[in-house]
């Protein structure tokens, strides 16, 4: 048994020798099988030592024998690679009005995936009600029992305090505000519960699925509102307050005089998001009244709506050239409702990206839209769950199979 219900604070004593099992397993998590000869080389410790550790893992269920690896002579060494059934992790995507859970063995191969409406503005009980009753189902769905579940990864739309997972005055949200999510969690379904901004999750699903060699890349979510994931040097960065990438709310030129829903005057998502070129569009008489209709208008070849994107475009490629100038990125990925208009909005971001930025910074620069779409949020949850779940952290909360 998985005492899934334990979480850091009740690790086991040091000396149990999890400890070492889990820094043994953090060369075995890419999945290649390795022999012991090959981790005692690795590591530089006893035999004696990889083999105890190895012994604990196998009992953990994480890694299992792998083929065999080729040898000289006499018995032929086994080889131990990551055991991808040992266990599933829940990513669940809450977006304003729809809802999107999956299911991921520890590979990170997605097993099931559930999207439905689902009102976030039900407030927090409702929500997360539904939620657990439908981790619940999707897991009897695919077979497997809710005591495989090793922990969940939560994509809000919102601020949230990365220390505690709380929400932090989330404008769309209606009674979210600290309200404790993992602690909700952690009661209901008895695992650990990472939460994050959607945004954040987006950019961590869109480097899994199609950037896996990428270390320096932004994901801008352009849809309600605009925000980004900034990954640098490989690793999501958050900042001192989780609030890093909160682009929405610069001042841009054209802004001037436009109030925000922040209170602010000029910002970039009162220019730019979905519903503020709807609004320009109206005012200008042009029948649209919501995203998704504007984006049938582009794909429709309207000139109107393709010049009010475009425009759209440039406002975030000012912003973006800024960006480039702190962060370097070698890929800009345009992600979120909005983007999928497709190359019009790419081709106002590029103009000015490019026109702004020096030459050194985008010469090898990409500006493109998102190719996980709408999967790269709850893969990222996913993902989330999974980095904890495999860190020593998350190792060591484990307790041998009983
Ligand atoms: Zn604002």
């Amino acid at each position: 048994m998985w005492l899934t219900g334990a979480m850091v604070a009740t690790r086991k004593p040091a000396g149990s020798g999890i400890a070492g099992a889990s820094e043994l397993f953090q060369l075995l998590r890419d999945g290649q099988p390795r022999t012991k000869a090959e981790l005692v080389s690795i590591t530089g410790l006893a035999r004696s030592t990889v083999g105890l550790r190895l012994e604990l893992l196998l009992e953990l269920g994480l890694i299992e024998p792998s083929g065999e690896a080729s040898s000289s002579g006499g018995r032929p060494p086994s080889r131990f690679a990551l055991n991808p059934a040992a266990g599933v992790v829940i990513g669940a995507d809450l977006g304003a009005t729809h809802a999107t859970i999956a299911v991921a063995d520890l590979g990170g191969n997605v097993l099931e995936t559930n999207r439905v409406a689902m009102p976030i503005a039900d407030g927090p009980e409702r929500v997360l009600t539904w939620f657990a009753d439908s981790a619940m189902a999707i897991l009897g769905s695919i077979g497997r029992s809710p005591s495989e579940l090793l922990a969940v990864g939560m994509g809000l739309p919102g601020p949230i305090e990365h220390r505690t997972g709380r929400p932090v005055n989330p404008p769309i949200m209606l009674g979210w505000d600290n309200f404790d999510v993992p602690g909700w969690i952690m009661d209901s379904l008895g695992v650990p519960a990472l939460v994050d901004n959607d945004v954040n999750i987006m950019a961590i699903g869109e480097k899994t699925t199609a950037f896996a060699d990428t270390d320096n890349l932004l994901f801008v979510k352009v849809a309600t509102g605009i925000g980004s994931g900034i990954i640098s040097g490989g690793l999501l960065q958050r900042g001192a307050e989780g609030l890093a990438g909160d682009i929405g709310h610069v001042r841009i030129e054209r802004g001037a005089g436009v109030e925000c829903r922040c209170g602010n005057f000029g910002c970039l998502e009162a220019m730019a998001s979905g519903p503020a070129i709807v609004a320009q569009l109206r005012a200008d008489g042009v029948d649209v009244s919501s995203t998704r209709e504007l984006i049938e208008l582009v794909r429709g070849n309207d000139l109107r709506a393709i010049s009010a994107v475009r425009q759209a475009g440039r406002d975030i490629g000012e912003v973006l050239a800024m960006c480039v100038s702190l962060v370097n990125p070698s890929v800009i990925v345009l992600g979120g409702s909005v983007s999928s208009v497709g190359e019009h909005l790419l081709a106002g971001v590029r103009e000015i990206v490019y026109q702004r930025s020096t030459p050194v910074a985008t010469q090898h620069l990409s500006i493109v839209q998102s190719r996980a779409a709408e999967d790269a949020a709850v893969v990222g949850a996913c993902m989330l769950a999974l980095g904890y779940t495999l860190s020593p952290e998350g190792i060591g909360a484990m307790s041998p199979r009983g």
